[in-house]
């Protein structure tokens, strides 16, 4: 069994990262099973090395450790290029010169994740043209999608996607040069035998797509288990409770460490996960002895104004 950490270095920790750490760890430790850290830095403007290693401080800081990396995904380009060069080969893959603007003018918006269907426009193009194209701007590189894809995931049971229908030929690596997260994660869960993924929900409609990569690449893939997600409550009348980011500053690992101590956070958001009665100090280690993921609510988690308190 062997689990995984994957956190993209984009700003310090929050909450809702942590969540997915806390559970992850849980989960795998609770089965005897190992932890690897894998840093998906890929983007080098919203990414960095610094916040990369702030992360292994504030995961070593509540006690969840790991048994092999950090591996970069910055540095694995080689590798994922060899992944594309695979698809290339069996003519899976073609170049794709639509800009921002046209994607969002001319593609169904997604049902579930707000991303675009795309509609396939560069799909067809000649030799000729993509010739002339490739004279004005660089392209994206996308897969081409056939069927439909199902899975039973973890905790929210069956889960099935038209791919064509649902989320159309995606993109492998950008025009910028930069991979995609699911060609990129998908390479490397494969690769480092990772055989259960917990993450949030949010995630759950990436899932299909993942899983289509691994069969083309010939992968084995992991068990997946989603996690509810942590919202913060709005504060409007009327607003809806709306997801956490990194800019929301009170829940930043930063922030916590100031007014908490390590057990005090881990309890707390081990109480949020139903592992416990009241949110009390205890450490990651203790809580792993009774994990359950039956007590796992499946619903999304409010958290209250002041967001641990
Ligand atoms: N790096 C992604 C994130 O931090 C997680 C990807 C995954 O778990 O598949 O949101």
């Amino acid at each position: 069994m062997v689990g995984r950490f994957a956190p993209s270095p984009s700003g310090r920790m929050h909450l809702g990262n942590l969540f997915s750490c806390l559970l992850s760890w849980l989960s795998a430790r609770s089965q005897g099973g190992r932890m690897i850290l894998r840093m998906e830095n890929l983007d080098p403007q919203r990414t960095s090395r610094a916040y990369g290693e702030q992360i292994m401080r504030d995961l070593e800081f509540l006690g969840l450790d790991w048994d092999e990396g950090p591996y970069w995904q910055s540095d694995r380009g080689g590798y994922y290029q060899r992944c594309l060069d695979r698809l290339a080969a069996r003519g899976l893959v073609y170049p794709c010169f639509c800009s921002r603007a046209e994607l969002h003018a001319a593609n169904a918006p997604h049902a579930s994740d707000g991303e675009y269907v795309y509609s396939g426009k560069c799909r067809g193009l000649s030799p000729g043209e993509v010739e002339a194209l490739e004279k004005k701007r660089p392209p994206a590189l996308r897969l081409r999608v056939r069927g439909k894809e199902r899975f039973t995931d973890g905790h929210y049971g069956p889960y099935e996607q038209d791919l064509e229908r649902d989320c159309g030929d995606f993109i492998l690596r950008r025009s910028d040069g930069v991979f995609a997260y699911q060609l990129a994660v998908a390479a490397d869960d494969g690769a480092m035998g990772v055989t259960e993924v917990v993450r949030g929900r949010d995630l759950l409609s990436s899932t299909p797509r993942q899983l289509y990569l691994y069969r083309l690449l010939g992968l084995r893939p992991p068990a997946f288990v989603h996690i509810p997600m942590l919202l913060a409550a709005e504060a409007g009348p009327g607003e809806a409770p709306r997801r956490l980011s990194k800019r929301d500053q009170d829940a930043g690992l930063d922030a916590l460490r100031e007014r908490f101590a390590a057990e005090e956070i881990v309890g707390r958001l081990a109480y949020l996960a139903g592992q416990l009665d009241r949110p009390e100090a205890v450490s990651a280690q203790e809580l792993a002895k009774g994990f359950q993921w039956s007590k796992v609510p499946k619903e999304d988690i409010i958290l209250p104004g002041d967001l641990l308190a």
